[in-house]
Parts: C-alpha cells; structure tokens; sequence
C-alpha cells in the first residue's frame, strides 16, 4: 500500500491538510479513502481567499440592521443600538469552527496505548451547532467511542474536535460522520458516535414539537462488524443515562 496516493481533491485546501495527516499520522490510504469522502463534502476550514472575501464589520451590521427591520422594530431606538455589533461578534463565536482544523487536533499528540485493549468512551459532551437551513441552534450531547490499536488522543482532543465540527451551519447527519470519520485519523480498530440533540428550528417554530430529540449515529471499524462490541457500546451510553440528560434532568 502506498502511503502517498494522487489526490483527486479540487479543494487545495484540503489537499494540504491531508497531505500533512498522512506525513504526521502515517496515516494509510485505505484509511483516507474511509475518511475522504465525508470531509470532502464538508464546508472547508477557511482558506486564505475566502478570508480576504469577507464582508467587513460595517457589512455585517447593516446586514443586522436590515434583519431588525424585518422584525417591525427600529434599530435605531436605544436597546437596539449596539445589537449589530453584538450579534456580529455572537457570530463569530458561533462559527469559529470554520477557521480551525480537527485534523490538526488529532493529528498532533498522540500517546502510546500500552497493554489497554478496549473501548474508550467519551459521554455526554454537550455541543452547540446552528442548522444550515434556518440558522437555529441544534442543542445535544455527543458520545464518542474508540478501539484504539496503538494510540491514544487525550480525552479533551475529542472534545474540541466536536467543538470545531459544531461551530459551523450544519446538519446532524453529517455532524455525526464528521466526527466518527476525523476519529480514524488514530488509526482505531473501530469508532462510533452517537448524537442526541434538540433542534430548535423544529421545537421552536415550524412544527413546533418541543422536548423532541434527534438520534444519529454512525459506527466504523469494529462497532460496526463486531456485533457485540456494537452492543457493549450502546449498553455504557444507555447504562445510566436518561434521555432528559441533554436537558440536564
Ligand atoms: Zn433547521
């Protein structure tokens, strides 16, 4: 197998950054050709052209401005003065995940599994994303698990790798496959991911069906051949959790 392949990748950008994975992580091509697919279709971390493309402060609020007016109220009475402003950092906030790596946070620290030999679970990391179709907050706790084979990521990686997948305009689906496809970058014998969430443009407007939560989930590797592994998984999420836990209850 040849740890170089001729990448048919249009995005530069992406081209760049698996070239990198595959000399940091030795990473293989037949692990590429699992992990590609996905990322290619995803939103790009920001390259240096879209950067200089971006609209300017001034832009952005009298973007605000105008959605004010579309409310009915005025923007220039006095609580809504510095709203431009403020929603304009809000959003900064909000998809700061476009100008960060995931890859580059896997790809960097990677410790020795030693004689460990089973799953490793990660539960109940609340996320935060907004839904690419109405820009709404999707609110959910993300699991993760993996098999490592010969490395392990410290814990908070896996955190910030759902972090930056969520801070983009979204949909739970490919959420979901972001984050399970960006874990085999450990070279895991398996990974799996699981994600509960409320989708507020369904539980606040539209059909308006509060306390309605979204499950998906994708399994790789061993979770997905192995049937007892699968269900090994599924019995430590479900164990002692209730479905109110995105709610805190
Ligand atoms: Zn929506």
């Amino acid at each position: 197998m040849t740890r170089r392949m001729s990448l048919d990748v249009q995005d530069a950008c992406y081209q760049e950054v698996f070239a990198e994975w595959l000399e940091e992580t030795g990473g293989t091509a037949a692990l590429w050709k699992r992990t590609a697919p996905v990322l290619l279709t995803t939103p790009p971390p920001m390259s240096s052209a879209s950067r200089t493309s971006l609209p300017d402060q001034q832009e952005v609020e009298a973007a605000v401005r105008t959605l004010l007016r579309w409310t009915g109220d005025d923007p220039d009475r006095e609580g809504l003065r510095d709203t431009p402003g403020r929603v304009a950092r809000a959003y900064r906030e909000f998809f700061a995940g476009y100008q960060e790596n995931a890859l580059q946070v896997l790809g960097t620290t990677f410790d020795e599994a030693g004689d460990y030999d089973d799953m490793v679970v990660v539960r109940n990391i609340r996320f935060e994303s907004h839904c690419e179709h109405h820009m709404v907050p999707i609110v959910g706790m993300a699991h993760i698990a993996y098999w490592p084979d010969k490395r392990v990521v410290g814990l908070s990686k896996l955190a910030r790798v759902v972090d930056i997948f969520a801070r983009r305009l979204q949909i739970q689906e490919r959420l979901t496959s972001q984050i399970a496809d960006i874990a085999t970058a450990l070279q895991p014998r398996g990974a799996a991911v699981v994600l509960e969430a409320e989708h507020l443009c369904m539980t606040s407007r539209g059909v308006y069906k509060p306390g309605s939560t979204t499950v998906t989930q994708r399994l790789l590797g061993v979770f997905e051949t192995d049937a007892l592994k699968r269900q090994e998984f599924l019995a430590t999420l479900y164990s002692t959790r209730t479905t109110g836990a995105i709610h805190g209850r």
